[in-house]
């Protein structure tokens, strides 16, 4: 009751000006909704559906996966629910999906839908999953894919996804190929999430393993907003799940981009909401357009910051 109550107070994100932004959480499974619901979710923009896989002999029973999805799902009866389909690979390895021989490159290497395209049998039983977990739920179930590369890629996912009877299906554009090539990806699928920690890890060429290069790993980059951007204009509903949907002053510099949802851990939620509903559409547009402006990371942030005065 706590939680819902607080969830009712802090109320749906938009800005200053009324433009509405669902505010999103992240989340690792059903353990997670709870604090999601505390900080006023509207719904789950990223269900991380690995855990279910992690560190187990076998791949989860259809039954265990029903479960998990329709637990999560029946929390929020009138949101919506991305669930991102198994991004197993590179910092997620999978002791029952072991990639076909060595890889020295393990972020280059088979992870994401690269994986499912080798394993059509793991994706297809975790589709049929989500849509049996999905009916008779009220929540709308979005389905998307990871590590997605191309139109090609975009398309084979739509199949899988009519094939178990999930509609309006979607991918995410962390790959700088498939940001670079929005427009293509768009016209096979119904709406975009740009991962946004993958995303800067491709364009600076910086592994997110590696602490010593987070200089590097910065969504402030400005070669970064200008990947998001064709995304954000390519005509479908964009959103954005990686660790910048988190930053309150970056978030509105993304929705001056054109993105039209945020998902982030949920402890951010009430930050971003407040930094939004200090700012109008207009400023955020301004500080997009500086920071795309900038010439380096730090320069990004702080002219962006000078435009956006009401941030703590
Ligand atoms: C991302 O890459 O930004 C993302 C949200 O996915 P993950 O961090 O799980 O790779
Ligand atoms: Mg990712």
């Amino acid at each position: 009751a706590r939680a819902s109550a607080l969830a009712e107070s802090a109320g749906p994100g938009a800005t200053k000006d009324g433009h509405r932004v669902p505010l999103l959480a992240n989340i690792g499974g059903p353990k997670d909704v709870e604090a999601a619901l505390a900080n006023g979710a509207e719904g789950v923009g990223l269900y991380r559906t690995e855990f279910l896989f992690l560190d187990r002999a076998a791949p989860p029973s259809d039954a265990e996966q029903e479960e998990a999805y329709r637990k999560v799902l029946e929390a929020f009866p009138e949101g919506r629910v991305v669930v991102r389909t198994l991004d197993a690979g590179a910092d997620k390895p999978l002791a029952f999906l072991p990639p076909p021989g060595e890889e020295p490159n393990p972020a280059l290497g088979e992870r994401g839908l690269r994986m499912s395209l080798r394993h059509p049998d793991v994706l297809a039983a975790q589709l049929r999953a989500l849509a049996r977990a999905s009916a008779g739920t009220t929540a709308k179930l979005q389905v998307m894919a990871p590590m997605v590369t191309d139109a090609a890629e975009a398309a084979f996912f739509a199949r899988e996804c009519g094939k178990a009877g999930i509609d309006a299906p979607g991918v995410m554009i962390e790959v700088p190929a498939a940001a670079l090539r929005a427009g293509d990806l768009a016209s096979e699928v119904a709406f975009f999430s740009i991962g946004t920690n993958d995303l800067t890890q491709y364009a600076c060429a910086a592994d997110r393993q590696i602490g010593g290069l987070a200089h590097l790993q910065d969504p402030w980059q400005p070669a970064v907003l200008d990947l998001v951007a064709p995304a954000a204009a390519a005509g479908v509903p964009c959103g954005v799940c990686g660790e910048a949907a988190g930053d309150p002053a970056l978030a509105c510099v993304l929705v001056g981009l054109g993105v039209t949802s945020l998902s982030m851990s949920a402890p951010s939620l009430p930050l971003v909401r407040a930094a939004l509903s200090r700012h109008t559409l207009g400023q955020c547009r301004e500080a997009a357009a500086a920071a795309r402006t900038a010439r380096t990371a730090v320069q990004a942030r702080d002219s962006a910051r000078g435009l956006l005065p009401g941030l703590d």
